[in-house]
């Protein structure tokens, strides 16, 4: 059976009093529609211990749950390519402002020819730092590289043959660690200007294809939330409705197959942090009862027990009480 998922990452917020999360802002009649109809769920999708984030949630979701922190070098490494020799170890660093503002992707290919050998601008403010060490945060040509915490490479594997529609970025380097094959259609940005027409014709191209599970993963929402402007937050998600979940469900439908949505994790977009708190999710399609909450919405699951993000895939046969 065809199994879609669609990751909004960052989608999830934690609510505030008197004020509509992203999911409940959003016009998204086709997500409204698969929660009327399927089974509205909680995930817990950061495991107690470990740090909200994509390297965290979308491994979860692919069906390999991490059991230590993850070094996000070791992830931008395998997105983008960057090789690391023996006995060295990728850092994920990035090059901001005082101000928390990101550079540019030309400041960032200054600061590698002064960082010098093992230096990577991969994209935008991103930098990939291979060393033996942890690298010091520094000033550096008036800005701060600020070096993530590390890691272990991610371990495990997807546990069905898995193919993931992503930008060039976290999921596509978490994908190829775990196993699963990885698809970057043109326009793929990561961000809220992302051509999602074209990642769903990448999917619904899948779907055709060997991959029991494809997995679209869209970088906009948390990007956005990250700049802390919760309104183009809903903007992005509400895009997501139309121009990815609107053409999934159509083509999932006629297939008999089974449609998901869940977030990778919460971005709060006033504080830009990632947010632990476990996300609401839908399960659509062939076989899938209807249950749980009438709408997708951190509120409207908030009573409903949280389930692992390995049990989405049973979810809505019965086999969870939601
Ligand atoms: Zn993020």
């Amino acid at each position: 059976m065809v199994d879609v998922l669609v990751i909004p990452d960052g989608g999830a917020q934690p609510p505030r009093n008197g004020v509509p999360t992203a999911f409940e802002a959003a016009p998204t009649p086709v997500l409204d529609e698969l929660a009327a109809d399927g089974t509205v769920v909680r995930v817990a999708t950061t495991p107690h211990g470990l740090p909200a984030g994509s390297e965290t949630g979308i491994s979860s979701l692919l069906g390999a749950p991490p059991r230590a922190r993850v070094g996000r070098g070791w992830v931008d490494a395998a997105a983008y390519g960057v090789e690391v020799p023996d006995g060295m170890t990728p850092w994920r660093a990035d090059l901001l402002y005082r101000s928390g503002k990101r550079a540019s992707i030309r400041q960032a290919r200054d600061a590698c020819v002064h960082l010098g050998r093992g230096a990577h601008a991969v994209s935008g403010h991103r930098l990939v730092l291979v060393a033996a060490e942890r690298p010091a945060s520094i000033r550096l040509l008036g800005l701060h590289v600020l070096v993530w915490p590390g890691g272990a490479a991610p371990e495990g594997e997807v546990p069905v043959e898995t193919l993931v529609v992503c930008a060039r970025g976290a999921a596509a380097g978490l994908a190829r660690l775990l196993g699963a094959r990885v698809v970057v259609p043109a326009g793929a940005t990561g961000d809220v200007d992302a051509d999602l027409r074209a990642k769903a014709q990448a999917a619904i191209a899948a779907l055709s294809g060997r991959a029991e599970r494809v997995v679209v993963h869209v970088g906009g929402p948390d990007e956005a939330g990250h700049r802390r402007e919760p309104e183009a937050v809903i903007a992005a998600l509400a895009r997501l409705d139309r121009e990815l979940l609107a053409p999934l469900r159509d083509a999932v439908s006629a297939l008999g197959g089974r449609l998901t949505v869940c977030p990778d994790h919460g971005t709060d977009p006033i504080t830009g942090r990632h947010d632990p708190a476990p996300v609401p999710a839908v399960v659509w399609g062939a076989g899938v009862e209807r249950a749980g909450p009438s709408r997708l919405s951190e509120r409207s699951v908030r009573s409903v027990p949280a389930i692992a993000p390995e049990e989405l895939l049973r979810a809505g046969s019965g086999a969870v009480a939601a």
